[in-house]
């Protein structure tokens, strides 16, 4: 995604900070261009979009302004040195010399919904609903995120029908590699894997931090770690937001004026969100992304990125009609994607996740 050109704020001036995104220890020159939230630009690419009122002011080294925000992932942080920019932060920023964890937790919460319901607003007048979409889903507020996960969760398990499985032994194996994952990928918000039966090869993630993994693609699977390279993808969408842009765009104005008015798990939208989170599909750009986010967390753990692609391209060859898969979305792409994500493989650096026999659980957790 690209930011807004010519809309960036009333004065049309950008500040500019040095950037770290918590992830790479690398300092980037960065724009912040005070939108409908504090955007992040690098060479006109949007790393990342701060809410104002989850900015805080970090503890200064020396003169410089140091901050970060809420749910941002830990360790992100922007440095500002020049005088225009600080003041421009101080001036949209309503909570930067905030407490550090809220404890007006009313008050904080009132001004960042309004600060999203403003933004909600402004973008929709000026963009209509699927740009809206793009910029919107970063400003929402991780609380709005947590109870349309929960609502969506209902939506979606009503569709599934399948049993929740959880075999000792399998769902042991499962928070190993849930764990394993998370403590490399720093997540904003926790995530919770469930498997759910079902012969459909599928995984995908709800907002607010859940991920299901059908037993249909254990059943496919020929190593862990093409099964833990699909679980890091669908962690790089709940990072990136991704599911967000998808309900926002599919629930259009009629979602957008429940979560305004808080009642989210409310009628109609929330069908429509059902139905969006099963059967849409993500952008192009936003698969590329989750699967960069995959190879990077494989990285780290020391495991190959490229099972993931192969296991794609296999679901697509044998499944070829459906289109209604989560994690191939894009059947052409799968090909293009594997290659991608071969070129990214760092190898296999570190011992296999799992042994032998808790793999074998985990293929057997609906058993
Ligand atoms: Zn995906």
């Amino acid at each position: 995604m690209t930011p807004q050109d010519g809309n960036s704020g009333e004065s049309g001036k950008n500040g500019k900070a040095t950037y770290f995104d918590g992830y790479a220890d690398r300092r980037r020159a960065v724009e912040l261009v005070f939108g409908p939230a504090l955007e992040i630009v690098e060479d006109g690419d949007l790393l990342a979009a701060w809410p104002y009122a989850e900015v805080r002011r970090l503890p200064p080294p020396g003169g410089m302004m140091r901050l970060k925000a809420l749910g941002a992932p830990k360790g992100a942080r922007v440095e500002v040195d020049d005088a225009w920019t600080r003041a421009e932060i101080q001036r949209h920023c309503p909570l930067l010399a905030g407490e550090r964890e809220a404890p007006n937790l009313e008050g904080r919460k009132r001004l960042a919904y309004g600060a999203a319901a403003a933004a909600l607003f402004g973008a929709f007048l000026w963009g209509g609903v699927p740009r809206m979409a793009g910029i919107i889903a970063p400003v929402i507020p991780v609380e709005w995120e947590k109870k349309l996960g929960e609502a969506t969760d209902e939506e979606v398990r009503k569709t599934l029908s399948g049993k929740s499985c959880a075999a000792p032994r399998g769902a042991e194996a499962l928070a190993k590699v849930s764990k394993r994952l998370q403590d490399a990928s720093h997540l904003r918000l926790p995530a919770t894997i469930e498997t759910i039966e079902s012969k459909t090869p599928n995984a995908f993630a709800l907002p607010g931090g859940k991920v299901y993994l059908l037993s249909g693609l254990l059943d496919k699977a020929r190593s862990q770690d093409e099964v833990i390279g699909v679980l890091a993808h669908e962690l790089g969408h709940l990072e990136h937001r991704d599911h967000m842009r998808r309900i926002i765009a599919a629930g259009g104005t009629a979602l957008l004026v429940s979560l305004v008015f808080g009642d989210v798990s409310g009628g109609a939208a929330m069908i429509v969100v059902g139905n969006s989170l099963l059967n849409a599909a993500h952008s192009r750009e936003n698969e590329a992304e989750a699967d960069a986010f995959a190879a990077r967390t494989l990285e780290q753990i020391g495991r190959p990125a490229k099972p993931l692609g192969e296991l794609l391209v296999r679901i697509t060859n044998e499944d070829g009609g459906s289109d209604t898969l989560a994690i191939l979305h894009d059947h052409p792409l799968s090909e293009a994607r594997l290659a991608k994500l071969a070129a990214e493989d760092k190898g296999m650096l570190a011992p296999a996740l799992l042994t032998d026999a808790e793999w074998k659980a985990l293929k057997a957790i609906c058993d």
